[in-house]
């Protein structure tokens, strides 16, 4: 018996997952894997990089090979995610999951031709992953029939649940059959979604495997006040020295533009992701960046959530985001699967509140600290330890960062605020 059928799951899918490089299970998939063999609804909330793909993909696999499906080869399972990158990364996990086994998948999103998609579906798929506004295309096509789906999992839930995709959730909803398996997957949940939650949700099994809208303890957390005129600059300098691959987020298609733009021009190896590029332009960089291609990727929210991109070890928020979850999910990029990471936040002046929200979620102080730099070089040089250090931190005398710590007169570089 290995770990994962110590949980009930079946020999055949756990057989492969030895190759993967899973030799135990995660507390996340411990917690969830034998209620929803048992068919519960289970509402879990699972720090990012936990491992909660596989929780909800394992056993519904398992319940796929091991029931037979109904006439016709239904679409048994629908699992909805808010971006199509996390679409594709979930269906990409399961594809891996499932090797020779004798089970379709499928994902559905926008921004590609549709045509592929219906062909795929019109040959029978038992599992299929999709973002909202294209289920929504092809149900209005009559391309779909969700009429069977036994098991409906959201992914990143309190996202699809908020105000942007509670409609859209609701037409899906509504072309359910009434008794099915709910799961509900989230790093963050908020009260704003409670109520919905109550309603879809049927005597569910509460899975927390860790403190709700926790930073993860294995990433670093840290900001340095800044002139937003600065901030492209400061992470030039930040990254220009060390060959490191970082994710910079931005708050905005423009912002994201800017720092890649200004990236670029200084000889850095640069590209941004953003809904204003093409589906094939978001899919291409993200895998280069995945495959160490490109060492700096700038991207808006679309690439909060859920994208797991192996052994990354540094976060930049070139702005706070102004929802304090999508801050959860940023750093979460980094510090996966049990590594170290290490996330920046550039604060400028206007964004203390956005911090200040933050910390409340999070329950924790973030670091300010000092900005490091090459003294005589004039260079700032980015290394975690010289990060973890933090009192050591020189601050530059005459340069654009001496007149930053000017500013921070009140809040002492290298030390917590009180
Ligand atoms: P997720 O939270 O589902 O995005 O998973 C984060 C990372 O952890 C992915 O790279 C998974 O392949 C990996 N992972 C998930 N479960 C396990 C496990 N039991 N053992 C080792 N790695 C895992």
């Amino acid at each position: 018996m290995n770990a994962f059928t110590k949980l009930g799951l079946s020999e055949s899918l756990t057989q492969p997952l030895k190759q993967l490089g899973y030799s135990q299970a995660t507390e996340i998939q411990q917690l969830s894997i034998p209620p929803i063999i048992a068919q519960r609804d289970v509402l879990a909330s699972a720090q990012t990089g936990s491992g909660k793909t596989a929780a909800f993909v394992l056993p519904l696999l398992d319940r796929l090979q091991q029931t037979k499906p109904g006439k016709g080869r239904p679409i048994r399972v629908l699992c909805l995610a808010p971006t199509r990158e996390l679409a594709q990364q979930i269906d990409d996990n399961i594809a891996l999951f499932i090797g020779e086994l004798p089970l379709r998948h499928a994902v559905i999103y926008g921004g590609v031709p549709i045509n592929q998609q219906i062909r795929k579906i019109g040959n029978g798929v038992d599992f299929l992953i999709a973002t909202p506004g294209r289920l929504l295309d092809l149900l209005a096509q009559k391309e779909l029939d969700l009429s069977q789906i036994e098991t409906l999992v959201l992914d990143e839930a309190d996202r699809m649940l908020d105000q942007g995709f509670q409609d859209q959730i609701q037409k899906v909803l509504n072309q359910l059959p009434k008794q099915r398996q709910n799961l509900l997957f989230s790093a963050t949940f908020n009260a704003q979604i409670t109520s919905f939650t109550d309603g879809l949700l049927h005597d569910p099994v509460i899975v927390q495997s860790q403190r709700l809208n926790k930073a993860a303890d294995n990433v670093k957390l840290i900001i340095y006040e800044v002139e937003q005129n600065e901030k492209s600059d400061i992470i030039y300098y930040l990254l220009a020295n060390n060959k490191q691959q970082c994710l910079v987020f931005a708050r905005t298609r423009r912002n994201a533009n800017l720092a890649d733009a200004y990236l670029r021009e200084k000889g850095m190896s640069c590209a941004a992701i953003h809904s204003d590029k093409s589906q094939h332009q978001r899919t291409q960089t993200l895998q280069k960046f995945k495959d160490g291609e490109i060492q700096i990727l700038v991207a808006t929210d679309i690439a909060a959530r859920g994208l797991d991109i192996e052994q990354l070890p540094l976060v930049i928020n070139y702005d706070i985001p102004r929802r304090a979850e999508d801050y959860v999910h940023r750093i979460g990029r980094t510090g996966r699967a049990g590594m170290q990471g290490v996330a920046i936040s550039l604060m400028g002046g206007d964004e203390r509140g956005n911090v200040a929200a933050i910390e409340k979620l999070i329950q924790k102080q973030i670091f300010i600290a000092a900005i490091p730099y090459i003294d005589g070089e004039n260079k700032f040089e980015y290394d975690s330890e010289i990060i973890a250090a933090g009192n050591s931190i020189q601050v530059r005398k005459n340069n654009k960062a001496n007149r930053i710590a000017k500013r921070r007169k009140n809040t002492k570089p290298g030390k917590r605020r009180s």
